[in-house]
């Protein structure tokens, strides 16, 4: 046989047209992309050297300035998920060694403190059950006693369905030098956030929540402390891929001429409405509720995997169970963006209900 004779006959299923069913997405997210966002993925590609990227690079930063109430010049939106913002946060601001302080409520701030971890920093981590919240005076002796170079909140926990409170807490972060890094990957566009009048350094999101564009998109955003920090290290940052030196030249962001540009990414900001869904018993404190996810007790006696893959059966929608600490705990209901709307939080609720009709109750 040759060696140049294909072997490996193609996949039937490569054959077929792709087909991806039209689902409720009611879950944390991805939210379903609204028709005039799905549109512009359909334009033609250009070159990334074009300047017309340069012109969409440039628009995408003040988008984002904008979502995120901030004048920051250093403004970005990376190519990955959500964690690929969370990663190029710690990477750069912090250097092997250094002491990090991270809020664990539920699973984003595990998440952080195990990717600061794994660089190598010294992790504290002030910790609470899924849905507890830490005090500004919590905050501020934790910052005293564990001298953090950076300070980790997540402002929607959406494993918890907790919306933090934010104000204050970057004052305390400036007066001991340490620089205040949020979580705003669902619930930016659901609850208020002002960068700049918060001072917040550093502030990163996702794409497929609130703002209702698909996954693979990350809008970051680092202020002039944070610039300060992350471009007067010693050594590099563990990654090449997210090394801000590069990605901020991509940008066009550090005032030098642009190399080249290799992220190409859609992105629609916009604010959304509260969700509406009526509130069912759950342990989160009633005005601390993060509207974009919903979390709700599991109704005793209900196998909660039951209700959801009957909702997903007969109804077409997507609600999940908790994640990590609030796993067993609770489901959660996110209506984002586009999905936020009274008739859907109606639908919702008429599924659930329905799941509680038809899905059997232990007697215990
Ligand atoms: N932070 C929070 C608060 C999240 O809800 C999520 C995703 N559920 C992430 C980070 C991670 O984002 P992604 O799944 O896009 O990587």
């Amino acid at each position: 046989r040759s060696m140049s004779s294909v072997t490996i006959p193609p996949p039937a299923c490569m054959l077929r047209p792709l087909e991806a069913p039209l689902r409720y997405l009611f879950g944390p997210g991805p939210s379903n992309v609204p028709p005039r966002i799905l549109a512009v993925g359909a334009k033609p590609i250009i070159g990334h050297l074009h300047p017309e990227m340069y012109e969409i690079m440039n628009d995408i930063k003040r988008g984002i300035q904008y979502a995120f109430q901030t004048e920051n010049n250093m403004t970005i939106s990376m190519s990955g998920s959500g964690h690929a913002a969370m990663e190029c946060a710690v990477f750069n601001t912090v250097e092997p060694g250094e002491s990090v302080l991270v809020a664990v409520n539920g699973i984003w701030g595990e998440r952080v403190a195990e990717i600061a971890e794994r660089m190598g920093a010294n992790v504290h981590r002030m910790v609470k059950t899924p849905g507890g919240y830490f005090s500004n005076k919590e905050i501020e002796q934790a910052v005293e006693k564990h001298k953090p170079v950076l300070f980790f909140l997540t402002h929607g926990e959406s494993s918890a369905g907790l919306c933090h409170p934010v104000d204050g807490i970057g004052d305390i972060c400036r007066k001991h030098n340490c620089l205040f890094l949020v979580d705003t990957v669902a619930s930016l566009g659901a609850a208020p956030i002002f960068m700049d009048k918060q001072n917040i350094d550093i502030l990163y999101t996702g794409s497929q929540k609130a703002l209702n564009a698909p996954p693979g998109t990350a809008p970051i955003s680092f202020n002039e402390r944070a610039c300060h920090k992350m471009f007067n290290r010693k050594t590099k940052p563990v990654s090449y891929l997210f090394d801000m030196t590069h990605l901020s030249n991509y940008w066009g962001c550090d005032g030098k001429p642009a190399r080249l540009i290799v992220y190409v990414t859609h992105y629609v900001p916009h604010w959304c409405c509260n969700v509406v869904t009526t509130v069912i018993s759950s342990h989160v404190l009633q005005d601390l509720r993060l509207p974009s996810v919903t979390t709700i007790a599991i109704p005793d006696g209900y196998e909660w995997r039951e209700l959801l893959a009957y909702i997903m059966k007969h109804h077409q929608m997507e609600m999940t169970g908790g994640l990590g600490p609030s796993i067993g705990m609770v489901m959660r209901i996110g209506l984002m963006g586009y999905n936020c709307e009274k008739t859907n939080a109606d639908m919702a609720l008429n599924a659930l209900a329905d799941a509680l009709k038809n899905c059997k109750k232990s007697k215990a």
